[in-house]
Order: structure tokens, then sequence, then C-alpha cells
């Protein structure tokens, strides 16, 4: 006779908030700062440290900070310089054309840079000193329920109840996942869509004058069906940001945007920017782009939304940090209404919209119009924004990223891993080692294929897409097990969640790793 399992610990708190990018951090800010102490916070981030699991580009709209920050705070964070040039590039095969206008919704002149982990750890430093108990290397697991309200999350084994729980976990997160499932009245009209953004930073000679010198990319070596695009920061003398984000609605089976990153790099106008240099950090994650129309419900019992979590990327102008700031906030301020507590004299009125939402409302079909291709796409936007959303008139549906694959017309040979090409052009397992990587042997695997049968029928007909989208090599294929088609390497993993849309079959299941297992990025 087995023992049965002992009963999970249970805490309790007010407020439980589960991730520590911006949008968390900002709500558990201002409710500790709100309540003098009358609320108990607790904040859960799944990687060992604030800021390990953090990527973005990142060029910021600041306003959002001076609501969260005091002016002494404000001093003190740590921004890196602004952007003194910017420029929008059209990228054909060998040859690049500069636009002669950046478009409104691109121009960033005048706005800082940061490094966003860094700005994290200063944003956790904040709420630490206001009295919230920070917890690194803790994932959230599910929810808890109380009938339909959410009553606090499991976790490693043990039970945190809370009064409200705000799930700030970035994007395609598996608790708001379970949310939306149990509440799906809080769905949007539109499906969420995403891109995967791949980035690395590269240590370049030293050229003082050109910091703050930013240039996007579109065109090459996408094709023209498929949304994305590059940027290229100079974030320091010696330092370049560099990333392309690509659309996981790919209907091309090959799909490989590790591939496509690498291919982009090779560009005669990438090779330009980064001449002499190093790669010194890898990573990768996801980016909810469905816009205005992709929205859910933020706010339901027990449980408020925030950040990419909730959908909130203004995806033509890739930006999204000071959405999470703004929807943090508003987190933070249904919660002290809720609790009978004063809010802050600039709180918005209830359900009033977030103050950097109107970018997103007045191109409300920007993302999906894409569907017709990158020419269409981009007539649409200009069109949208000069009349201020109107046209398009409606809405436009998305396409579902885990059923775009068209089948293959002929049989793949076997996917190689490209070799490493020097310190600029690295492989896949060299990339890998910049995004430092730990995983702890003794803990279960957290990928799983349960049932693999789907797995050979995908085999034949796509060509298993696994072993190319996802960024880290995870899937590979497996022809002397008889068990499955596919092998997991699931140390690997960078967490960005692609495998759990771009699966056809819905064959993977992916759960946030325990122990701050994963990648530690630094400098993304
Ligand atoms: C390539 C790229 C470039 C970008 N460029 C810009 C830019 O230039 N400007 C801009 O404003 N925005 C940019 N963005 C978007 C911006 O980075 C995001 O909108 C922003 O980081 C969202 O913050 P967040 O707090 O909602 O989510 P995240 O930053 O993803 O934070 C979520 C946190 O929750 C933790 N977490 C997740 N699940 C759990 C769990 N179960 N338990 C505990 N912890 C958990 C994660 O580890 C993470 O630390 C870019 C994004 C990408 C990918
Ligand atoms: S895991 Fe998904 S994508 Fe990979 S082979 Fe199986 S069904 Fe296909
Ligand atoms: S296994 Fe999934 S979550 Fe991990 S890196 Fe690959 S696609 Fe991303």
């Amino acid at each position: 006779m087995t023992a049965p399992d002992p009963a999970p610990d249970r805490l309790e708190t007010d407020v439980l908030v589960v991730g520590g990018g911006f949008a968390g951090l900002s709500c558990a800010i201002r409710l500790a700062r709100a309540s003098e102490g009358k609320l108990s916070v607790i904040l859960l981030e799944k990687a060992s440290r604030i800021g390990g699991h953090l990527l973005s580009g990142a060029v910021l709209r600041p306003a959002a900070l001076d609501r969260l920050l005091t002016p002494e705070e404000r001093t003190a964070f740590p921004l890196g310089p602004t952007v003194a040039t910017d420029h929008f590039h059209a990228l054909f095969p060998g040859f690049s054309i500069r636009l002669p206008f950046v478009p409104p919704k691109m121009r960033m002149k005048g706005l800082p840079m940061l490094d966003v982990g860094a700005a994290a750890r200063a944003l956790a430093g904040v709420a630490t000193s206001l009295g919230v108990e920070i917890v690194t290397a803790q994932a959230a697991d599910s929810l808890l329920w109380d009938g339909d309200r959410v009553a606090g999350v499991a976790s490693a084994g043990d039970e945190i109840g809370a009064a409200c729980t705000v799930l700030a976990e970035g994007p395609a997160g598996p608790l708001a996942a379970e949310l939306l499932r149990r509440r799906p009245e809080m769905a949007a009209p539109n499906a969420q869509s995403y891109s995967l953004g791949i980035k690395e930073v590269v240590e370049v000679p030293p050229a003082p004058d050109k910091v703050g010198q930013v240039l996007h990319t579109f065109g090459w070596p996408l094709p023209w069906s498929l949304y994305g695009g590059g940027f290229c920061y100079r974030t320091a003398p010696d330092r370049i940001a560099l990333g392309l984000a690509v659309a996981l609605d790919s209907a091309d089976p090959r799909f490989d945007p590790h591939a496509l990153f690498r291919r982009w790099k090779r560009h005669p106008l990438l090779r330009r920017a980064l001449a002499g240099g190093k790669t010194v950090a890898y990573g990768a994650r996801l980016i909810p782009e469905g816009g205005y129309w992709s929205l859910p419900t933020r706010t339901a019992p027990g449980v408020r939304l925030a950040g990419d979590n909730a959908g909130l990327v203004d995806a033509m102008e890739l930006k999204g940090l000071h959405l999470a700031i703004e929807s943090g906030i508003e987190a933070a301020d249904s919660i002290l209404r809720e609790r009978g507590l004063p809010v802050p004299a600039d709180a918005l009125p209830p359900g009033a919209p977030l103050p950097s939402l109107d970018g997103l409302r007045r191109t409300k079909n920007y993302r999906a119009a894409f569907r017709g291709g990158l020419p269409i796409g981009m007539a649409m936007a200009g069109l949208a924004w000069i009349t201020r959303g109107l046209l398009p008139p409606g809405r436009i549906s998305q396409r579902d990223e885990r059923h775009s694959l068209r089948p293959l017309k002929a049989p793949l040979p076997p996917a190689a891993p490209a070799p490493d090409a020097g310190p600029l052009d690295l492989g896949i397992d060299s990339d890998l080692y910049l995004s430092n990587l730990t995983y702890r042997e003794s803990d279960s695997p957290h990928i799983a294929i349960p049932d693999p049968a789907p797995c050979r029928g995908c085999l034949e007909k796509y060509g298993a897409p696994c072993t190319r989208f996802c960024p880290a090599a995870v899937y590979e294929l497996s022809p002397s097990d008889s068990s499955s088609p596919i092998r997991i390497r699931a140390e690997n993993c960078l967490q960005c969640r692609t495998c759990t849309l771009k699966c056809p079959s819905d064959a993977i299941r992916w759960t946030p790793p325990p122990h701050g297992n994963g990648p530690d990025f630094r400098g993304l």
C-alpha cells in the first residue's frame, strides 16, 4: 500500500503576482506603495534571478515610468543612450534601399534604450524596498479555483492562496490559457497571434559616434507572404543588439526562424554594421501581436491579466514595455478599489482605456491585414493610420498558427544542424552556450509528447516542423526509436513557448520548469 500524498503546504497572501517582468513588477510596486503596508504582496518569478528569462529590444516609451516611480527612483532607473538616428530599410538579395522617411509609428528618435534585465532588477529593488516579497526560482504551475473564482496558484507541490492573483507571465502564459479555458467569456473576438523574436548581442569594435543608431529592416530573407522584420540597435560604443521577428502563422512547414535569422545577418547591410564583431548573447521569445481585436478582458473574480499575457503589444512599432507598465498599474488600482483602499490621484477611472491604447485602436486590423502579404499589409497599415482606424472597416480575423501549415509537396531531407561559421554566425549549439542554460538532471523534463501517434502522420505530411521551428533545436528526429519519431532535448529549451502554439497536432506538453531551471539571459 502506498502512503497518501502529504497535504500541500498552504500560504496566504492578499495579492499574488505571477511573473517578474515589467508588468508584474509595476503592479507590485504600485500596490505596495499605495497600500502603505496594508496589503501583503508576493511576486513569483520562475527564473533563478529577476531578468534571467527576459528578452526585449529595447527602446522604451518612458512616460509610464513617471506614473510608477518617484523622481528619485526615476533618476536612478538604468536607462541607456537615447536613439540618435533611426532608418528603415527594405532588404533584397544582395542590396537594400533606405526608405526616404520612417513611418510615423516606427520613429524612435529621442527615446531611451534599455537593458530589460537590468531595468527589471532596478524595479525589483524598488518593489522589495516597499515590502514586496519576491520569490525567484519559483514557477506557478496552475491556478487554484474556488468555484469560478481564482483563489491563488499551485507551485512546486504547495499552494499559495490569494484574494487576488495577477497573471503577468509574458506571452502565451499557460496560466492565462487555463483562465481563458475556464472563463471563455473573457476571450477576445480574434485569437491571439504571435511572432517569434530571435535576438543576439554582438560585441563590436568601439565607435562612440555610432551610439544611438537604430536601423529597422523588412523584406529579405522573409518571403513577401511572411510578416516580420529586423532591428539593429547600437546600444553602447562596443555593443549592438539585433533581432529578427517572424510570424508563426507561416504556412511553410520548412519554416525555420533560426536559419532565417542567420541568413538575415549575412545581408551586406548587416555585415557592414557587425564587421569585426563577436556574438556574446543569444535568446528567443514570443511577441503577441494580434493587437486590438485580440485583447481579452483583463479582470475576472480573483484575477487580473497584465502585459504580454493580456496581448498588450503594439505590433506596428514593436513596443510593449510601456503597455506592460500601464496595465500593471491598472491591475493594481483595480485591486486597491476592490479592497476599499484609496487609489493614487493619477489613477484612471474604472474601465477607462489605458493611456497608450490609442495606438492599438488606430491600427485595429494592422496585423490581420498582413494575411494578404507584405505589400497589402503595408498599404493597409498606412491607410489605417491616415484614417485614424476607420479603414479598413470592421474586423479582419486572424490566421491560426497551429492550423496554418500546408502539406509538404515532396519529402524533406533530414535536417542537419548548420555548422558554426565564425564568431558572428554561430551554429545552434554555440548560440545556446551564450544563453547560459542550466537544467538540473534530477528534475523531470518539463517537455513531453505523451502520445507520439500523431507525430508519425506529421512527419509524413509536414516533415516534423518542430525540428525546425524551435529556436533551440529541442526536437530531433529519432529514426532508431520505435516508440516515437521525435527525441526531446529539454535541456536546450529557451522557454519561448513556440512549440505550445505551432505543433499542428497539439501533441507537445510544456510546463514551466521548477528551481530556476532554464536560460540566464544577460544583456538581452
Ligand atoms: C525581440 C523583441 C523585441 C522587443 N522590442 C521592444 C522594444 O524595443 N520596446 C518595447 O517597449 N517592447 C519591446 N518588446 C516587447 C516587450 O519586451 C514586452 O512587451 C514586455 O517585455 C512585456 O513585459 P511582461 O512583463 O508582460 O512580460 P515578460 O517580460 O515576458 O515577463 C514575464 C515574466 O514572468 C515570468 N514567468 C512566466 N511564467 C511564470 C510562471 N508560471 N511562474 C513564475 N514566473 C513566470 C517570466 O520568467 C518573466 O520573467 C520586444 C519583444 C521582443 C521579443
Ligand atoms: S511534436 Fe508536433 S510538430 Fe513535432 S512531429 Fe509531433 S506532431 Fe509534428
Ligand atoms: S522547446 Fe518549445 S519553448 Fe523550448 S525553446 Fe523550443 S519552441 Fe521554445
